[in-house]
């Protein structure tokens, strides 16, 4: 499997420190607004990649922080009149609410950076005692650039001609122009903890590279983020662990390319954006994930309405596709002798398989993998043309099966709603409306229609008991022209 390092600038062999584990770890949002679709753009991208590692056999262990604590957090409490907690705390809810309904896998560790503050501090002392870091009198703690001497290797930069070229604010204490803060001294009104240099609050640098090393351990196997991250973020990071523990942050670094608006980078400073929110209210979320990974997570993607619109009947297609193969094989009689046309789709069926896989390991090529499912769905809906009435079960399903598996491991869900309705809803119907079968599908259906029942009596103890008792197995009402179903949330 090829995976490309922005560290060494190409594709290189997959290979994991420790046999058939991967730890990763993504950079995960600031925390003061919803997300916007650039930003779910990245982690859709590592979402889909730790499938992937997960489909291969991989054992992973995926690591995303939150960032709680930082200047836009501040000046938005400071806005609202509310503590920086208050307004963490919200947007951390939000955004954890948007990631599931996007059908982003949640982390296995989710460290917020507030809770690590002892972590942080350890490192910042570590790094002073090797001579990397030091405090100032005001009780900020800078971390000294010239210390390390692969500086600038991840980013491809010059240390010296970052000193001529960039523009950094010029700063009495520091020993140098370059240097960067690992310990901010509290200001009036700032949330702070106690430290050995007084009173203050950790760099955004210094959290993601403590955290890494206390829940993961360095080197770990992949760190990704988007690519405006490399400078200064990464580099710095990736420093501070060669000063601290003299070992990289990472084997392999990744990083995806921006989403942009009209050839411009979409950004909450330049007000180009949508909220990953306002999308999933009016788009289904996996409409969203197949226009995304149409384009190789290295590219830049140029979003457009238009082309989610399109989506929409992409993804409608394959669902319909896997509909008719389901129902094309529970109405055709018992499997004869399979002849050329039923052996033709088995064909088509592991050159799906064998395309995708080709596809995914060229360095998660997404693309690729969507273009093997649709040649599949093709060849598929040809059969189901020409075969009529004289479909075979066997490779009917099997196509059906594989374009189920194939996307779920892209993490788009093509199972129709009533077939994931949880076993819990038939005890659910046997309380609440008499209901003796044994089918989830008829106890929604039973359930719902003694809900509206108590409902029109007025008796609102019983409609409410059973809307928490669905609400409680993750299940929503949703109300269609055709009269209300169940959905998973
Ligand atoms: P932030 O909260 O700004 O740190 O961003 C969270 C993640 O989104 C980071 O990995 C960024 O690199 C990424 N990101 C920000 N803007 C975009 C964009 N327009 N397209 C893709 N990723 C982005
Ligand atoms: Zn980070």
């Amino acid at each position: 499997m090829l995976v490309y390092n922005s560290q060494t600038h190409r594709k290189q062999e997959f290979e994991t420190i420790e046999p058939g584990r991967v730890r990763m770890y993504v950079c995960g949002p600031t925390v003061y607004d919803q997300i916007h679709i650039g930003n779910a753009r990245t982690f859709l991208s590592f979402d889909v990649i730790r499938r992937y590692l997960m489909f291969k056999g991989y054992e992973v262990t995926f690591a995303q922080n939150l960032t709680d604590v930082d200047d836009k957090i501040i000046n938005r409490a400071n806005e609202e009149g509310r503590t920086a907690a208050e307004v963490a705390e919200e947007y951390s809810a939000a955004f954890i609410e948007q990631m599931h309904r996007f059908g982003i896998l949640d982390p296995d560790i989710r460290p917020r950076a507030t809770r690590e503050i002892e972590a942080m501090q350890e490192m910042i002392k570590l790094l002073i005692e090797e001579g990397s870091a030091y405090p100032v009198p005001s009780g900020d703690v800078y971390f000294s650039v010239r210390s390390d001497s692969s500086y600038g290797v991840l980013s491809g930069r010059d240390v010296d001609q970052l000193r001529q070229g960039e523009r950094v604010e010029e700063n009495d204490e520091k020993r140098d122009q370059l240097d960067f803060a690992l310990w901010k001294a509290a200001k009036p009104g700032e949330p702070s903890w106690p430290s050995p240099w007084g009173e203050g609050r950790p760099g955004w640098h210094t959290e993601c590279c403590a955290m890494i090393h206390r829940h993961l351990g360095t080197p770990i196997d992949i760190h990704g983020g988007g690519s405006d991250l490399i400078f200064p973020h990464h580099e710095n990071e990736t420093a501070q662990a060669m000063c601290a523990w003299h070992t990289p942050l990472a084997n392999v670094w990744m990083h995806t390319g921006m989403l942009r608006v009209e050839g411009e980078k979409m950004s909450k400073s330049l007000g180009n954006f949508y909220t990953l929110k306002e999308v999933l209210d009016k788009y289904p979320a996996d409409a969203v994930r197949l226009l995304m990974m149409q384009t190789h997570y290295r590219a830049p993607l140029d979003f457009t309405f238009a082309h989610l619109e399109g989506m929409v009947g992409t993804l409608e297609r394959l669902q319909t596709c896997v509909k008719n193969l389901r129902w094309a094989a529970a109405n055709a009689p018992q499997d004869g002798v399979l002849n050329d046309r039923d052996r033709e789709l088995g064909r088509a069926v592991d050159a799906a398989h064998d395309q995708f896989v080709a596809a995914m390991d060229d360095d998660f090529n997404t693309a690729g993998g969507l273009a093997a499912i649709f040649a599949l769905v093709t060849a598929a809906n040809t059969y189901l043309a020409e075969a009529a009435d004289d479909v075979a079960t066997s490779p009917a399903l099997r196509a059906a099966d594989m374009l189920e598996e194939l996307t779920d491991v892209l993490g788009v869900k093509l199972v129709s709603e009533g077939e994931t309705l949880p076993a819990e809803l038939v005890g659910l119907a046997a309380e609440y409306a008499g209901y003796a079968g044994s089918s989830a599908e008829e106890a929604a259906e039973v359930l719902l229609a003694a809900r509206q029942a108590a409902r029109k009596e007025k008796n609102w103890a019983v409609a409410d008991a059973i809307r928490n008792g669905i609400t409680a197995l993750g299940l929503v009402v949703e109300d269609t022209a055709a009269g209300a179903r169940l959905r998973v949330k």
